[in-house]
């Protein structure tokens, strides 16, 4: 008999998640289980403002996938799936194409720009390794050519990140750390770097706890950075960006622009025509798409509502890992014809907001944390998250142990 074929795309927290569970869940005589990702490894999303920053190496935050998942049950493919042809329940790829009998969607999340000018050509984003990888090696570029040009131009050294939701805020603690490094190790005062952060709402961190938020921002702001909020970025040029704030437009020069100021899903979820808003699909409670039974998408390429306040949940890690375990669960009982579908009802656990590898704010189960106890419990989550890809042989390799 023909054995079903399962094809999940993407291998970042929810891929990965829902692979592992498949291959608790399934025998390999019952299904044909296909994990397809454009690297042979998975990185830490989570991890990638370090990586930016440079405060962490880019390789202690990705592991090759071939070292945690069964390949005697899960084949993986490394290739980049560039359409996805839902009448004909085919994926294609750049070196091929696959056949299935079910999907699962989970290519992530991209930079979201709202259209604003010169964005996507003058602005880094933080969205994977390898362009975390350019804003670090960018930073570095900027720092050793100071000194190298005849005449010196301060503005080089001005770095602004728009955003100061929660990838803005950890972005910029991790920079005002880096700062006082690349100083002395390019022979530049440290009065002359400014670290920015453009902010557009009328706080930092927007609907988070309002003590921590000022916590955070007083802290930061002891390192050296500039806060601008009630600010929007208007447009980037070459030189820097334009902001407005209320009726006043101002010009900030800059030699580096980071725009952590949102996201939105794959725009493979627009091309195939899926139902989507920003390339999110509203998924139903067994986490498929409109109208599709046999297609289900998790991780920031689902968008999930919350019916106690009928708002989506925020696109997070904690959400995608924990769609793996329902979305394998509901493919198992499809592809068994018995037992009974789940729904997805996400158990989250609060927050917590990392300052650098010393400092953090956390709401933790009701719990407001700050500083050394917030900091220990991101290292927690961080290698929680280790732990549940790879066990503890990848904590032991990868994890977060400089707890104090
Ligand atoms: P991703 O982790 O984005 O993985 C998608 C995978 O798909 C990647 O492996 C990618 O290479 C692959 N892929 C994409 N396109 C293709 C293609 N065309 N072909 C083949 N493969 C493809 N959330 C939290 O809960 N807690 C945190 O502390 C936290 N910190 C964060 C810090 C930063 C700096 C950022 C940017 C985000 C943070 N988030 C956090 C959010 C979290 O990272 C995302 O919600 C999470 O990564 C979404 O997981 P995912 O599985 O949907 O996709
Ligand atoms: P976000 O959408 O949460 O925040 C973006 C921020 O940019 C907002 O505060 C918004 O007001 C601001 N903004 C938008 N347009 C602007 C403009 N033109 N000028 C200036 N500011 C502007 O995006 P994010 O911070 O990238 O987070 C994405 C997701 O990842 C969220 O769900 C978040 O919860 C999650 N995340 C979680 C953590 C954590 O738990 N530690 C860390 C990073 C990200």
């Amino acid at each position: 008999m023909r054995k079903p074929k399962i094809v999940i795309l993407g291998a970042g927290y929810g891929g990965m998640m829902t692979a592992l569970n498949l291959q608790k869940k399934l025998g390999v005589n019952e299904a044909e289980v296909t994990l397809v990702n454009k690297n042979d490894y998975h990185y830490e999303s989570t991890w990638l403002h370090e990586v930016s920053a440079g405060t962490i190496h880019h390789d202690r935050a990705r592991f090759k996938i071939t070292n945690t998942i069964n390949t005697n049950k899960t084949k993986f493919v490394q290739d980049t799936v560039t359409d996805i042809k839902l009448e004909e329940q085919r994926v294609i790829l750049e070196n091929g194409e696959l056949e299935y009998d079910y999907l699962v969607v989970a290519l992530g999340y991209e930079s979201e720009t709202f259209g604003i000018k010169g964005l996507k050509e003058h602005a880094f984003s933080i969205a994977n390794i390898n362009s975390a990888r350019l804003i670090r090696e960018h930073i570095d570029f900027v720092f050793a050519t100071y000194n190298n040009e005849p005449e010196k131009r301060d503005e080089l050294l001005t770095m602004v990140v728009g955003g100061a939701g929660f990838t803005g805020i950890e972005f910029v603690a991790e920079l005002a750390n880096r700062v006082p490094q690349l100083c002395k190790e390019y022979d530049i005062p440290r009065e002359k770097v400014r670290v920015i952060c453009v902010e557009a709402a009328p706080t930092a961190l927007p609907g988070f706890d309002p003590e921590l938020v000022e916590y955070a921002v007083t802290q930061l702001e002891r390192k050296g950075v500039e806060f601008k909020i009630g600010t929007a970025i208007k447009e980037c040029t070459e030189e820097g960006i334009i902001v407005a704030k209320d009726d006043q437009i101002e010009e900030i020069k800059a030699g580096t622009v980071v725009w952590a100021a949102g996201v939105r899903g794959s725009y493979l979820i627009e091309k195939a025509g899926i139902e989507n808003m920003r390339a999110r699909v509203k998924v139903d409670p067994q986490l498929r798409a409109p109208g599709l039974d046999n297609v289900f998408v998790v991780g920031d390429c689902s968008l999930v509502i919350n019916p106690e306040i009928d708002r989506p949940y925020p696109p997070t890690a904690q959400v995608a890992m924990q769609q793996g375990p329902t979305c394998a669960h509901n493919i198992s009982v499809l592809v068994r014809g018995q037992g009974e579908l789940q729904e997805f009802k996400p158990d989250l656990k609060g927050t917590v907001c990392s300052l650098g590898h010393d400092d953090a704010i956390g709401m933790v189960f009701g719990k407001k944390l700050f500083g050394t106890s917030a900091s220990f419990m991101k290292k927690v989550i961080d290698n929680r998250s280790l732990f549940m890809q790879g066990g503890a042989g990848l904590v032991m390799k990868k994890g977060k142990f400089n707890f104090f």
